[in-house]
């Protein structure tokens, strides 16, 4: 299977379906060899262009899907630029009126990336592969209550455990005991970017029975029903960083660095 590669600020995306990304965990769950995934966003590029390691964890991650309007966005706008730095503002601003101008009349002549929000993807990956599923991080009681959730819709994967709170470096023995015993084939870290992928990088290769390890940030929560997502209208336009605003105000440095600062450095860069 040929993957469409995508390079935003140096780190080398997949542009790929729902489909073939699922075909892609399935085939991993079937190798002896361990693999593990990663859903970049703005903020994940931003953070990663200060933490050389982290850029690193990202680029050799064997899926590293788009997830995030912004990322969907700096993909279309900096194709085939020229080398007049100049001149790229003028094409980066008019392909940017062009994008959103096709995206609010949902014009479909022009085809952006494959964007794949990291809950979704988790979610299906639940839904459609059975396979044995441990989920690691989120706060307190959260964890349970998404499997409880996923259980009542019967998902095909088979729920063999969880563990929340701390996550210390001392509590690693714990969580490893607890892995092993559930033999756990599918492992979902909720701990936010880029604690999540650095864990998973650091610690994958003492979980023996982890086939592949994926970062998920806030899912459990969503699925959980702890916090929630935006509506349906506001997800097509790419507009969740206004309702996280609005519904979680003291995140605005976040929601600034994807919204205002990422387009600045990615223009900069081009
Ligand atoms: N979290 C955790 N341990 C930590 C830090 C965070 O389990 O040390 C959890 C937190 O409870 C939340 C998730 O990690 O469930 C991160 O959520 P956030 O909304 O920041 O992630 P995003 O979806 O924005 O990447």
């Amino acid at each position: 299977m040929k993957i469409d590669k995508i390079n935003i600020l140096g780190v080398n995306l997949d542009n790929i379906g729902t489909e073939e990304a699922l075909r892609k965990i399935e085939d991993f769950c079937n190798l002896e060899k361990q693999h593990y995934s990663v859903t970049p966003n703005p903020e994940i590029l931003l953070a990663a262009q200060k933490d050389i390691v982290f850029k690193n964890i990202l680029n050799n991650a064997d899926l590293k899907i788009i997830d995030g309007a912004g990322l969907v966005w700096a993909a279309y706008v900096c194709k085939n630029l020229s080398k007049v730095k100049i001149l790229n503002i003028f094409i980066i601003l008019f392909r940017t009126l062009k994008f959103i101008f096709y995206k609010l009349f949902k014009f479909k002549f022009l085809t952006f990336a494959n964007r794949i929000t990291g809950v979704d993807f988790m979610k299906e990956i639940c839904k459609r592969i059975p396979r044995k599923v441990f989920l690691l991080g989120a706060i307190d009681g959260v964890a349970e209550e998404a499997i409880k959730k996923m259980q009542n819709l019967n998902y095909k994967c088979e729920f063999v455990g969880c563990f929340s709170g701390d996550v210390s470096y001392q509590t690693f023995p714990l969580i490893k005991k607890k892995i092993e015993i559930s033999k756990a084939e599918i492992l979902f870290v909720a701990f936010g970017a880029p604690k999540q992928e650095l864990w998973i990088a650091e610690h994958l290769h003492e979980l023996k029975n982890i086939k592949v390890a994926m970062g998920v940030g806030g899912s459990f929560d969503y699925i959980a029903g702890v916090v929630k997502r935006a509506p349906n209208w506001m997800r097509k336009f790419g507009l969740e960083w206004l309702y996280r605003l609005v519904k979680q105000p003291w995140r605005i440095r976040r929601i600034f660095n994807a919204v205002v600062r990422f387009p600045w450095v990615v223009i900069r860069n081009s």
